[in-house]
């Protein structure tokens, strides 16, 4: 039995029946980096000391006879922009490339408290701007199906480790589909809860208003244990909801006879590829054969979903990333007066796409083009959300593909970020809508993963893992491993 390839599910059990001890599966993933990373580059920093110190904390706790939970003695790892005390956090940008933040962000803490053992901390784009993680400072992370192609972006370091065993789960986060996009090329699960799910306390931000906190799991069940261990209100993010959180765990039922689901046709759009359309209206026939009742619908704004996410997210970013001043964080580049080391410090912390979205959202707010710009996005986004409430009048869920294309090549789109930046088509207006969305994996084209993308009301997340686990149940996508060239 290969450890790395069981699920956190199957992991916990053998866990929990002493069959195996969280030192030795956490030594396993420890030689699995060890034997991998040199060609997918997933962490960014690695903490195999002290994940071995947590995992010999919880081997004693259980020994003990202490009550744990699923995810205690579990090895994971996070995305960099995800603060951890005492380990640096670096966004993968040279900004932050030495900063260790004084404090856990609460979904840490969430998972120190169940127990996790933490690997370290994974690649991404610079401060999560990005489809394809080329727009890291430090490397680019390979996509573990195939090693010349991008795993996406931008959590692409938080996928590529789980589908490559470098990590049983990851999260992520997702402004414009971060999670969803990467996790549909690397053929894992990948979900963003609903807007205020998951406390942001501790995510660095990018646009406040989009981005949120998800997991990175190989199948819906883990999927659904991350989630409870991480969802929940915090009264250290005033946008984080006073609601209670769904046993997810137990909403997992394989049936869904009479579930409604819509399909927006504008998501199948012109320059998808057709074994990718393929594939996820095969998975559309396989929910119809599972009791579903499928239908054609509209969305009919979605066209205007890319251009407006690109003034908003922009102009948050440009506002957000004004606290990188070389004073309160990280780099600071010396210069003759406080003007010139502003400019020096951020010419060279920051790299060419985070200059071109602080330029861009500068530009949406100055004053003159505000009205034009912002503004006008914001009434676009109001249009989007008003598009989907009017669809889940009718519909329970509706699915689509996640991303146009299967992973594409490592420099393929990397001097064209208009390319890059239609990656992201099937995914930004579910963050403009605030909904909750999962990807799963429903297929492959020449060897590589094709994710589905579910999208659920406000706050039920316990719909969309219900029909994802239907659709898991039923078919093995989820149960393919890349070859990764190693023993
Ligand atoms: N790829 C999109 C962007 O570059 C979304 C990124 C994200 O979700 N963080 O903005």
């Amino acid at each position: 039995m290969e450890l790395h390839n069981l699920t956190v599910s199957e992991l916990s059990k053998l866990l929990a029946k002493g069959e195996v001890s969280s030192v030795e599966v956490t030594t396993a993933i420890i030689d699995r980096i060890e034997a991998v990373e040199n060609r997918v580059q997933a962490y960014v920093t690695r903490t195999a000391e002290k994940a071995l110190e947590q995992a010999k904390a919880i081997d004693e706790a259980r020994a003990k006879g202490e009550e744990l939970g699923p995810l205690a003695g579990v090895p994971m790892a996070l995305k960099d922009n995800i603060c951890t005390e005492g380990i640096r956090t670096t966004c993968s940008s040279r900004i932050l490339a030495d900063w260790v933040p004084p404090y856990d962000a609460t979904v840490v803490r969430n998972l120190k408290d169940a127990g996790s053992v933490m690997l370290g901390k994974l690649n991404m784009d610079e401060f999560a701007m990005g489809s394809s993680n080329e727009n890291s400072s430090f490397f680019p992370t390979h996509n573990p199906w195939d090693y010349d192609r991008v795993p996406g972006g931008s959590s692409g370091g938080a996928v590529a480790a789980v589908a490559a065993g470098e990590a049983f789960y990851s999260l992520g986060s997702d402004t414009g589909g971060s999670i969803r996009q990467p996790a549909s090329f690397c053929g894992v699960v990948g979900m963003k809860p609903t807007y205020g799910r998951v406390s942001r306390y501790g995510l660095i931000a990018f646009a406040s208003s989009l981005d949120q906190i998800g997991p990175i799991t190989k199948d819906v069940t883990d999927c659904a244990l991350v989630q409870k261990a991480i969802a929940g209100h915090d009264a250290h993010d005033s946008t984080s909801a006073d609601l209670p959180v769904p046993d997810y765990q137990e909403a997992l039922k394989a049936e869904i006879k009479g579930l409604k689901i819509g399909i927006p046709k504008e998501y199948f759009a012109e320059g998808m590829e057709p074994e990718v359309e393929e594939s996820v209206r095969k998975a559309i026939a396989k929910f119809e054969e599972l009791g579903a009742i499928c239908e054609e619908t509209s969305l009919p704004h979605t066209e205007y979903a890319l251009p407006a996410y690109y003034l908003v997210a922009t102009a948050e970013a440009s506002s957000n990333l004004a606290r990188y001043d070389g004073v309160s964080y990280g780099l600071r580049v010396p210069g003759k007066d406080i003007v010139e080391m502003y400019m020096n410090t951020r010419s060279e912390g920051f790299g060419p796409e985070v200059k071109r979205r602080i330029m861009l959202g500068t530009y949406a707010l100055s004053s003159g083009y505000y009205d034009a710009y912002y503004l006008k996005a914001l009434k676009v986004r109001t249009l989007i959300r008003k598009d989907f409430d009017e669809a889940f009048k009718r519909y329970d869920v509706l699915a689509t593909p996640t991303s146009p294309t299967v992973a594409f090549k490592l420099g393929e789109k990397a001097g064209d970020p208009l390319a890059m930046y239609l990656s992201d088509l099937c995914t930004i207006p579910i963050n403009m809508a605030g909904l909750p969305a999962i990807s799963l994996p429903c297929g492959f084209s020449q060897g590589l993963p094709i994710g589905l993308q579910l999208i659920g009301k406000p706050f039920d997340e316990t719909t969309l893992l219900q029909a994802a686990y239907a659709f898991e149940q039923n078919t093995d996508y989820h149960r393919q491993r890349p070859d990764l060239g190693v023993a």
